[in-house]
């Protein structure tokens, strides 16, 4: 359900649409039995990826470091056995290997790891590798590569003997795929993962055990708005917004949204993706494969 915003010149899913996706018994439940844990699960693509698995019939331990927005999400999402909160820095693996072992003594079964939390790092312009920050490049490789490392670890340790197989899912990003979308540090850290994904889907594949990545292009999330406002302190919020939606992306009259990437997400955990395994799912709007030439050409 999207309506248009004439403004920003794009369809917007109608405001109401994040509360009626997961109260609305319309649909298939593609994920009905799983239990998932979802890292950065109290904002953007994990909140959105909350929703979406709640919807479709999985049990959820959101794992974040935003106490409040996460235990307010997991009452939106029917609390009780459905959603449970629990704090989680990934940085730091103890935290990670309990919200696994949270899941399993709370529902007895690990079947989905999204390992999703990460943040932006230091975007301050002019970017300059040669003054390049370290102190920043080990932060932003703490969170968006060791953090996942250390979930797929986990995750592997409890799906592996459990014999069920699973999906283990991790956010990567077009930055990971191209240069040119973000500061060096950030584009390393998703590099990895999915190098990563592609050693664990190996590895793992024998016992049933999927691993795929998702790599989104710019979404306006609060660590993607948060970097507009240190670019563009001039702008409005609603400049911004429609800066990245429009501007920053490839398809003219439809924004990338966090509930696209839910969607990618709930297919790489469902068992309709049973055999894709080592995979990175780009969600980009074709963003990665194509180069416009630098005059008017056809198509543009
Ligand atoms: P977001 O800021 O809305 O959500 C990220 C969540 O991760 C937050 O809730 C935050 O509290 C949590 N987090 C940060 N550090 C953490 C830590 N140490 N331990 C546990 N949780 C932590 O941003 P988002 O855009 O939804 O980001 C989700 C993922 O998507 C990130 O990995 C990000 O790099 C990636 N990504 C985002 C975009 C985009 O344009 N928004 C594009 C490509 C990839």
């Amino acid at each position: 359900r999207r309506v248009r915003d004439d403004k920003a010149g794009i369809l917007r899913p109608a405001s109401s649409a994040f509360l009626n996706a997961f109260s609305s018994a319309s649909g298939s439940q593609r994920l009905a039995g799983k239990v998932a844990v979802i890292t950065g699960g109290a904002s953007g693509i994990g909140r959105a990826t909350a929703a979406e698995f709640v919807r479709n019939g999985a049990r959820v331990v959101l794992a974040d470091v935003q106490d409040d927005l996460g235990r307010s999400l997991a009452a939106d999402l029917g609390g009780g056995d459905t959603a449970s909160y629990t704090r989680c820095d990934v940085t730091d693996e103890s935290q990670v290997a309990a919200a696994v072992d949270l899941a399993v003594a709370l529902h007895g079964r690990l079947d989905v790891m999204f390992n999703n939390a990460g943040i932006g790092g230091d975007v301050r312009r002019p970017a300059s590798l040669a003054s390049m920050d370290m102190a920043n490049f080990d932060r932003v490789v703490a969170v968006n590569t060791r953090g996942v490392v250390a979930g797929v670890k986990h995750a592997a340790r409890v799906m592996v003997p459990a014999g069920r197989g699973g999906s283990i899912i991790c956010t990567a990003s077009t930055a990971g795929v191209v240069g040119g979308v973000a500061k060096a540090p950030y584009s390393v850290s998703k590099a990895a993962v999915i190098g990563l994904v592609r050693a664990a889907a190996g590895e793992l594949a024998r016992s049933g055990v999927r691993v795929n990545a998702i790599s989104p292009h710019y979404i306006p999330t609060p660590l993607v708005m948060g970097s507009m406002a240190e670019w563009y302190p001039g702008m409005s919020v609603d400049e911004r917004r429609r800066v990245v939606e429009t501007d920053m992306n490839e398809m003219v009259g439809l924004a990338l949204e966090a509930e696209d990437v839910a969607r990618a997400a709930l297919y790489l955990a469902s068992d309709e993706a049973k055999y894709v395994n080592g995979h990175n799912l780009v969600v980009d709007g074709g963003y990665t494969v194509n180069k416009a030439l630098n005059v008017p050409a056809p198509g543009r």
